[in-house]
């Protein structure tokens, strides 16, 4: 009888053990022809937290925050400084450094161009340099191919390209030592370098620190677009030695529409935009309260247990590559080193392009991903893979695979069922 029972109680824990692990790990994912399989999380994020959500409900409906005299207006603008206190604190900066915005593109814009305005305004007479990377995004690198067009007679504008020798180590990146040089021969003083911290279509990360102190020894101003990297890892800018940095909302599932710019105390930019003295005046316009609010409680929720969400997502991402190698998928793995959400991939040995190998993914299986330059067209070329001088074959076979804290590993298992019935079809057909 108690041999029995223990029997039945060995059996019953191994049950509730096998159901807690598959509850936790989602290990049986099964298809569901409901769900939406989501791998494009590069592009943008869902707001699935039901209280960021309850939020925005509630501070949709607010008073003005520059309206400072009754309650309304009091309670919104309290609410915002509360906010920029808690982003201040979780960046290890000053309250007063932190501005919101509408996007990342617009921080970018306000950042660069004010520093640039701030120089042409106070030495009418000057030239200046200003250098950045050949694979920023765009919300970076067209502000200087504007100059490059536009400020040709006051404005030198130096793109710094990213490494291309695979036996470098900073292969897919870019290389201090290349940053160094180009403030070293810049024709004329250097008051801007933008290096953007994490790419979005390779995920290759960039050595900030190391950087930051060049520009520090070089006195020259270093903003870093960390908008792919802030919902993957911690950031200090102080210990990152950059005077400013620039993000977005919706790429850690807070909404679209809401960013962040810190910006060093005493930058003493240029205004892009004039009008209201909210932000300090580098951002006038009436703050959107209820995105603020999310962006806060979105950051507070990505940032808690970091460390390990981050070895997770490695853990999912290095599945994904072990299983896509074994059907003969390239990677394309930057070598310094990569957000741990992403992974570029080259479809090789089909006709198909990558753009109707994704809606063919998209429409047969619910399966959502981006591709880096659409079947290749002049119009379509990703600087990115020119950047990188992918083989010409290849260029238009690239895919990119982005994942979230949500994304599970039963996730990336039908991911990869996927690709192996859509490779091996195409490999037969084409
Ligand atoms: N910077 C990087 C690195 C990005 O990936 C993006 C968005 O894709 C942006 C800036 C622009 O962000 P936003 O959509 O908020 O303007």
């Amino acid at each position: 009888m108690n041999k029995k029972l223990t029997y039945i109680l060995i059996f019953s824990l191994l049950i509730i053990l096998i159901v807690v692990m598959v509850k936790k790990y989602k290990i049986l994912e099964k298809y569901n022809p409901n769900k939406i399989y989501y791998f494009d999380n590069n592009a943008t994020t869902f707001v699935y937290e039901k209280s960021i959500l309850d939020e925005i409900t509630k501070w949709i409906n607010c008073g003005n925050p520059s309206n400072n005299l009754h309650i309304v207006g009091k309670l919104a603008h309290g609410k915002i400084e509360e906010c920029r206190e808690f982003i201040a604190n979780d960046l290890q900066v000053d309250s007063d450094d932190i501005l919101f915005t509408g996007s990342a593109t617009e921080a970018n814009n306000i950042i660069i161009q004010g520093i640039v305005g701030k120089y042409l305004k106070q030495h009418p007479t000057e030239i200046y340099t200003i250098i950045t990377t050949n694979f920023e995004h765009p919300s970076v690198l067209n502000i200087f191919k504007h100059y490059q067009e536009v400020g040709s007679n006051r404005i030198d504008v130096k793109i710094v390209n990213i490494c291309t020798d695979p036996s470098n180590p900073y292969y897919g990146s870019i290389s201090p030592v290349d940053v160094e040089n180009s403030i070293k021969y810049a024709e004329h003083k250097v008051i801007l370098l933008s290096v953007m911290y994490a790419n979005n279509e390779t995920g290759a990360i960039q050595n900030i620190a190391e950087i930051g102190k060049i520009t520090k020894k070089n006195n020259v101003f270093f903003h870093s677009d960390v908008t792919q990297a802030i919902g993957k890892f911690i950031i200090h800018p102080k210990e990152l030695n950059v005077d400013s940095i620039t993000f977005s909302g919706h790429k850690f599932h807070a909404p679209k529409g809401i960013g962040v710019l810190y910006m060093k105390q005493k930058c003493d930019i240029e205004k892009l935009c004039y009008g209201g003295e909210q932000e300090k005046s580098y951002r006038a316009g009436t703050e959107n309260v209820a995105f603020i609010v999310a962006l806060t409680m979105a950051i507070k929720c990505v940032h808690t247990n970091r460390v390990e969400k981050t070895k997770e997502l490695y853990k999912l991402r290095n599945y994904i590559k072990k299983e896509l190698s074994n059907i003969n998928i390239d990677v394309i793995e930057p070598k310094y080193g990569v957000t741990p959400n992403t992974l570029l991939i080259i479809v090789k040995g089909i006709d198909t392009c990558n753009k109707s190998f994704a809606i063919e993914l998209s429409n047969k299986y619910n399966v959502c991903l981006g591709i880096s330059s659409a079947c290749q067209t002049a119009e379509h070329k990703s600087h990115v893979l020119e950047a990188m001088k992918l083989d010409e074959v290849n260029k238009d076979k690239v895919i990119r695979i982005s994942m979230s804290d949500y994304t599970t590993m039963g996730e990336c298992k039908y991911l990869v069922d996927c690709f192996k019935k859509l490779v091996e079809k195409h490999r037969k057909n084409d």
